[in-house]
């Protein structure tokens, strides 16, 4: 008999983006710029005290959290990473074997996370203009299913879901299923036809949002995110935070990023122009690019993905390539853009 519990033989593994010294990496969604020195100041601050254990209800994050998404602190829930809520949120949810629904291609800790959790993954394709397929998704829905994820700004596509869209679909999903916005991206989205997914959790108590320090806020290695969902989700999903998972640095880097908004916005602004810029080039030499409403693009390459990867390694950038479907590639600096842009012009010139 195995050591190990049978279901977990099936976990695939994290693939992260790939790193190697030297070549610009536009393979992370990560921002291009560290800390600023507030934030840097308040980490500085954070370790001194490094023999202590953190504040274990991250009362002061929470609160700060709570005040900017204009609900009570009980309806926040923090954790390492939105990895770890997500993951939670799973095992909030679900009883063995119940469905978890989510679309394909999307953010590729989602079969891992409900794996663990027990549960069965459903995935549904995006549709030709590589959109969450709202429709189909409804459809999939069974009796065993619990739990949505509505990723958007999705990973990687870059598309969002519209107002009258996600309205829609919200209204047609059974109150017992939870519907989990997963706004990773949110600080980039431009258009303003895209909603604001904390309106729904504010109304609706199958709706939980998630959100996370790793992208616009620029600390994804610190490691937290957020939920904001109805009080009992919100208490469980802080209930199965392992203790003190989420440390005092981290704690305290938040809280002073959260206080820089100024800072993120000017981030954003230049982070979404540079998106803007390249996805019009990349259009210009013929790509398949669906408007990105988050710091990254899509090429939507199909069989040439891994083809057009290698190409730009030549060049030095290191893209993330979706065998088979697409490419997705991080903004960077304008410098470094520029060099992906290169690649990405020299690769459509000599196209097969
Ligand atoms: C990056 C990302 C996350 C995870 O972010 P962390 O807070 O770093 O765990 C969650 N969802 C999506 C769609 C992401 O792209």
């Amino acid at each position: 008999m195995s050591l190990i519990r049978t279901n977990l033989a099936k976990v695939p593994a994290y693939r992260p983006g790939r790193a190697v010294p030297g070549m610009i990496k536009l393979s992370s969604n990560e921002v291009p710029d560290g800390p600023g020195p507030e934030v840097l100041r308040a980490i500085a601050d954070a370790v001194r005290s490094a023999n202590l254990y953190p504040d274990l209800h991250a009362t002061e994050l929470t609160t700060k959290l709570a005040t900017a998404c204009q609900v009570g602190a009980e309806r926040v829930a923090v954790g390492s990473g939105s990895v770890a809520l997500l993951r939670s949120l799973v095992n909030v949810v679900c009883e063995p074997d119940d469905e978890v629904l989510f679309c394909l291609p999307s953010f590729e800790g989602y079969p891992l996370l409900v794996r663990i959790g027990g549960a069965q993954a459903v995935h549904v394709p995006a549709t030709a203009g590589h959109e969450l397929d709202l429709d189909a998704m409804r459809t999939a829905i069974t009796p065993r299913t619990r739990l949505i994820f509505l990723t958007t700004p999705n990973n990687p596509t870059g598309t969002a879901i519209r107002r009258e869209d996600l309205e829609h679909f919200l209204a047609q999903v059974p109150g017992h299923v939870v519907v989990a916005i997963d706004e990773a991206y949110r600080e980039f989205v431009t258009d303003p036809g895209v909603p604001d997914g904390l309106e729904y959790a504010r109304s609706h108590d199958n709706v939980v949002v998630l959100r996370t320090f790793s992208k616009a806020y620029g600390l994804a290695g610190l490691r937290i995110g957020y939920a904001v969902a109805a009080e009992g989700i919100a208490a469980a999903l802080n209930t199965l935070r392992i203790p003190f998972s989420l440390g005092a640095v981290a704690q305290a880097a938040a809280i002073a990023a959260l206080d820089g908004q100024e800072i993120l916005q000017a981030r954003c602004r230049r982070i979404t122009a540079e998106r803007d810029r390249i996805r019009r080039e990349l259009l210009e030499h013929g790509y398949d690019v669906p408007p990105s409403q988050a710091n990254f693009v899509w090429l939507a390459l199909g069989d040439e993905s891994t083809a057009f990867a290698q190409h730009t390694e030549k060049h030095k950038v290191i893209v993330r390539p979706y065998p088979g479907t697409g490419v997705r590639v991080t903004i960077g600096t304008p410098a470094q853009n520029d060099t992906f842009l290169g690649a990405a012009r020299d690769y459509a010139h000599h196209r097969p």
